[in-house]
């Protein structure tokens, strides 16, 4: 499905009548047509900013320049036709309330003139963590600042996301800030990434080609934002088990060989699925480093007119036999040491939807999962999280109701709905070795909806 939107305004013939009867103009967003790169901010502007007493300044620039970018303190020695592609700002050193005055200060001078397809990153220390109450007020403070910059400038097409960084975890910035601040994230706004030392973390991290040598399982990987996983995650070079059901057998073999990868026809809540799986993981690649657990399906019904079959279907798919195959992988040791786990929540689990007491059930279920199941496998290394996507073009969506269709597409800071790829690139992103900080969380790939934000 294609946004009409998206192509009308962004016609010149177009635009100015879409204008005039008050709808909304979406960017074109700037989306990543390959893999990461090595400086994915070669030839970009990047404005730095800090606190009085930022701990991290130094280590934030470093890594910019290693990305490529073109780093300067003052937004007046850029010309006005070079804008700056980035605003990055390090808040590790607010001590309170009078401190977050730096925020505005640097981001009143220089928001305005954020390029379109902009991004703006803020790091801050991790509430928790902080020194006194004051600190902890102003470090979540700026969550609240992010969220509302990212509403002022999504009409642009620009994203503005924070990284909570937890002590000790400075070496693990590079992954989430590369990842944040390249093509790679366009619909990922107004997210707070955290970024910890909790699980352990070994293995080099390279800069393209970041799944080379590494086996992958998509489930429901035939068709939606699973092909487009597959898809992805084979361009870092990894080889893709793609799974589907049985019925779906032919789409499945078309997709798998589109990604030179290997079918796998199972339908995921059989009693022999956990087995089938583990043993031919095993067997055919000696293991798994990334499971992508995908399948999902919608039954929606309000809960009074809902069949018992609708509710034990969906919540046997989208959660228990995740739970099963993960609970297996683990026994047989088919996920390897350092391996990465991705379940796909939805906003629906987040904020809830009328007919889906099921599907938000089950979506907030895994939400729950990956925040518990990251403390058991930290020390082998395993991170765990789940991606929420908002409004995604997908055939689950196309099915909707027109009004419902628009209110759904239209309800969020960058005015469109999201794709596949803008899923499959979160999704890819948690798979890499450079995102060996973050585990346990949820986050949402949404445009920043405005459904439970
Ligand atoms: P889709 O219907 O296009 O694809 C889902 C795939 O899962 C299908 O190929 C289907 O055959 C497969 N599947 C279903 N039951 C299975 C089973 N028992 N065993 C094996 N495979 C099975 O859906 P999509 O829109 O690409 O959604 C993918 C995931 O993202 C789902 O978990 C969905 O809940 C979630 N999600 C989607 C959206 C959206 O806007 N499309 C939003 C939030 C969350």
């Amino acid at each position: 499905m294609s946004d009409y939107l998206v192509q009308l305004a962004n016609q010149p013939a177009t635009r100015k009548l879409i204008k005039a009867v008050g709808m909304p103009t979406p960017v074109r967003l700037a989306r990543a047509d390959g893999g990461y790169e090595e400086q994915p901010l070669a030839g970009k502007s990047v404005v730095f900013g800090e606190t009085e007493r930022g701990a991290i300044a130094a280590k934030l620039q470093g890594l910019l320049g290693e990305a490529g970018a073109e780093v300067v303190r003052d937004v007046t020695a850029l010309a006005d036709r070079n804008p700056p592609y980035a605003l990055v700002f390090d808040a590790t050193g607010l001590t309170g309330a009078e401190s977050l005055a730096t925020l505005y200060s640097f981001f009143n001078a220089s928001i305005a003139k954020l390029a379109t397809n902009g991004r703006v990153l803020i790091v801050t220390g991790l509430p928790d963590e902080a020194a006194t109450s004051a600190q902890a007020a102003a470090w979540r403070g700026v969550e609240g600042f992010v969220r509302s910059l990212a509403k002022e400038i999504g009409k642009r097409g620009a994203t503005a996301n924070l990284v909570y960084l937890g002590k000790g975890a400075e070496d693990r910035l590079a992954g989430p800030l590369r990842f944040v601040l390249s093509k790679h994230s366009a619909y990922v706004d107004g997210q707070a990434f955290y970024v910890t030392t909790a699980a352990k973390a070994s293995q080099s991290v390279p800069l393209s080609k970041a799944l080379a040598g590494k086996t992958a399982l998509v489930t429901g990987g035939a068709r939606g934002i699973g092909a487009a996983t597959a898809a992805r995650l084979a361009a870092e070079g990894a080889h893709v088990v793609v799974l589907d059901i049985p019925a779906d057998r032919e789409t499945l073999e078309q997709t798998a060989k589109l990604v030179n990868g290997t079918p796998l026809a199972v339908d995921i809540t059989d009693a022999a699925a956990p087995e089938t799986i583990s043993n031919f993981l095993k067997e055919k690649f000696g293991g798994v480093d990334i499971v992508v657990h995908n399948a999902g399906v919608t039954r929606d019904k309000t809960l009074a007119k809902m069949p018992k079959k609708f509710w034990d279907m969906l919540l046997d798919i989208n959660l228990g036999a995740i739970l099963r195959i993960d609970a297996r992988l683990h026994a047989d040791k088919t996920l390897r040491d350092e391996g990465r786990i991705v379940c796909l929540s939805s906003i629906g689990g987040i904020a809830g939807n009328v007919g889906q007491t099921n599907y938000g059930a089950s979506k907030a279920g895994l939400i729950g999962y990956v925040r518990a199941e990251s403390a058991k496998h930290a020390a082998r290394g395993i991170c765990i999280n789940a991606v929420a996507p908002g409004f995604i073009e997908t055939r689950m969506t196309a099915a909707m109701p027109f009004m419902i269709r628009e209110a759904g597409r239209r309800m969020n800071s960058l005015s469109q709905g999201g794709l596949p790829q803008d899923v499959a690139e979160l999704i890819t992103f948690f798979s890499t070795p450079g995102a060996a900080g973050v585990t346990g969380t949820v986050v949402r790939v949404c445009g920043q909806s405005l459904i439970g934000a």
